[in-house]
């Protein structure tokens, strides 16, 4: 069966076994027991609990082995809530004395102790929570015989079909058995997407009800250059495919050989090309992808899948790893860009209708003065290990940029008196990625050193279109007139003050994109890390005076269609994809 009805997140070919990920409904039964039964429920009870036990204690070793003590110590923790003999008690106690079935008792006992912690105002108690709650979904598992799919034991390559990607879901697997992936939500800038993208594993997301079409043992083919993929595919389609993945090969092959080279135009015009990074492990693949700086460091993703915050001396000792590994070569540090689709549990978000509108990045951290002192404090003492730049995100206005200056130079002064050595000069830059911001990037451009334009925000907000919406993707495109108009406006008001502008939303890294933004003059591209080669081939390849002339006529066009045809004309006369 052959279906293409998705969006293409993360280019690359895989052709293997399905594993779909898919929890199973559990259902609960309330009706009461006999006397005669109470035997056989206790009995139930204890072996889905030995079975749990069991299962903990083979995924204790293996997280041991792959992601070290860390995370293991959560499972040994499961195991002795498991072992605990008060909870026991509980659970015989409703079984003998209210009838309940031992699924039930389970329920209730762990519901109760969820609902008791969540009341009582202690964080540590509050990150309880989500251990009883997985404990609780593991036994009811066991007791009702549903499968429970542990990605992190799996050992065999698969092709993950899920409803997301989710930051909990890609911690539990090694990433090297996932070789490719189809999910039922997300959209071309969803983080799902990006994350797929950095970890150079083909995706295809947005599917609507995938998950329901795919089984596991399903022979899959993800074709995610032409966007297609292929259920239980005819010998035919195999052969097919094999070229395809032959020629692909080839290409990169030959991409290979370019990725070091500098990124300068036909007509000598030089830009830099930077990375952008989710996790210190990228930072050894900097390098070698061919680029030279990191461009965006997103350090969100260090304060989730935890149970609280990283402190100080936890996040100076990441960043100054980070700085010493890139050798004197710029990092720009993002802050913490939580809320919209990336949440954490431990810090008691309100219940948001928008949370894309909402409680996000620096919105949390200029209420949370902790959060910022500690992260700044952080980045500032690792700055004098490298060069870091400091960068906010979801900027507004220029209020929020002279109060977070303003911050800076008093948490430089509190670490001067502590003893402690920074950079005095450490640039600071802003995301250009909301309507606001760009429209009065001429005020920020005189406070800030750079701007790095956010495409995937800008665009969700200058659109209206939630980026990880895929009942509305049709209507999410960079390429819109609206947008393009304001990236324009932001490169000329960072260049009439002095200052820099790079592109670290995914749009630096589109092909049809990279010729528009160079004759822009945008300076800086922030791409992700299989990227970087192709960037450079059609930078090579573009005359820069022509770019220029070409950006002329693409901001006077009215409609995407008629951006689309001149960018696609252009790239076609001048052979900009060829090797
Ligand atoms: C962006 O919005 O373009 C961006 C780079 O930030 P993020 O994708 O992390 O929101
Ligand atoms: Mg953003």
């Amino acid at each position: 069966m052959f279906m293409n009805s998705g969006i293409l997140a993360s280019q690359g070919l895989a052709f293997g076994k399905a594993l779909l990920y898919k929890e199973e409904k559990i259902i609960i039964n309330y009706n009461k027991i006999s006397i005669n039964e109470v035997d056989k429920e206790i009995k139930r009870f204890i072996d889905a609990r030995h079975k749990s036990i069991v299962q903990l204690k083979s995924i204790v070793k293996k997280a041991n082995k792959l992601f070290g003590r860390k995370k293991a110590i959560i499972f040994e923790g499961h195991i002795l809530l498991l072992e605990d003999i008060e909870l026991e008690q509980e659970i015989i106690t409703l079984i003998k004395k209210l009838n309940f079935t031992a699924d039930a008792a389970i329920f209730s006992v762990m519901n109760d102790q969820i609902i008791a912690l969540k009341n009582i105002n202690d964080i540590y108690l509050k990150e309880r929570v989500i251990d009883i709650h997985d404990i609780s979904k593991r036994l009811l598992h066991n007791i009702l015989e549903l499968e429970i799919i542990d990605l992190s034991l799996i050992k065999d390559k698969i092709i993950l079909i899920a409803k997301d990607l989710t930051p909990s879901l890609i911690a539990q697997f090694d990433i090297k058995v996932v070789i490719g992936l189809l999910t039922d939500l997300g959209g071309s800038t969803s983080h799902t997407s990006i994350i797929a993208r950095s970890l150079g594993l083909p995706a295809i997301v947005g599917l609507g009800n995938i998950t329901s079409k795919i089984k596991t043992g399903d022979i899959v083919i993800l074709d995610g250059i032409n966007n297609k993929f292929y259920i239980n595919p005819s010998s035919d389609i195999i052969n097919e495919f094999k070229l395809l993945r032959r020629k692909f090969f080839i290409e990169k092959n030959e991409l290979k050989k370019i990725k070091d080279l500098t990124a300068v135009t036909l007509d000598g015009h030089m830009v830099e090309i930077s990375v952008n990074i989710n996790k210190i492990d990228d930072v050894k693949n900097v390098f070698s992808s061919g680029a030279e700086s990191i461009g965006l460091y997103r350090t969100e993703f260090l304060f989730m899948n935890r149970s609280s915050l990283p402190d100080e001396e936890e996040q100076f000792l990441v960043y100054k790893d980070i700085a010493k590994r890139m050798n004197n070569k710029p990092i720009v540090i993002r802050t913490m860009d939580i809320g919209g689709d990336k949440y954490i549990s431990y810090l008691n978000f309100p219940k948001e209708e928008n949370p894309f509108l909402g409680w996000r990045a620096i919105r949390i951290m200029m209420d949370r003065k902790d959060i910022l002192y500690s992260q700044i404090r952080a980045i500032l003492r690792a700055s004098y290990f490298g060069k870091l730049y400091i960068m906010f995100p979801m900027i507004i206005s220029l209020e929020e940029v002279l109060f977070l200056k303003k911050e800076i130079s008093k948490i430089k002064i509190e670490l001067f008196n502590d003893g402690y050595f920074f950079d005095n000069n450490i640039k600071i830059g802003v995301m250009i990625e909301t309507p606001s911001a760009a429209i009065i990037s001429n005020h920020l451009a005189k406070e800030v050193d750079f701007f790095s334009i956010g495409t995937n925000d800008l665009t969700q907000y200058t659109l209206a279109v939630d980026r990880g919406n895929d009942s509305i993707s049709h209507l999410y495109n960079p390429f819109s007139p609206a947008v393009l108009y304001l990236i324009k406006r932001i490169i000329n008001y960072s260049h009439i003050e002095g200052k820099w502008t790079s592109v670290c939303g995914e749009l630096a890294s589109d092909r049809n994109a990279v010729v528009l933004l160079l004759g822009m003059g945008l300076d800086k591209f922030s791409v992700n890390i299989t990227s970087v080669a192709n960037v450079k081939k059609i930078i090579r390849n573009t005359n820069f005076f022509k770019a220029k002339k070409l950006v002329k006529n693409v901001l006077s066009e009215s409609t995407v269609e008629g951006v689309m045809y001149l960018l696609n004309k252009f790239i076609r006369k001048n052979n900009i994809l060829n090797i």
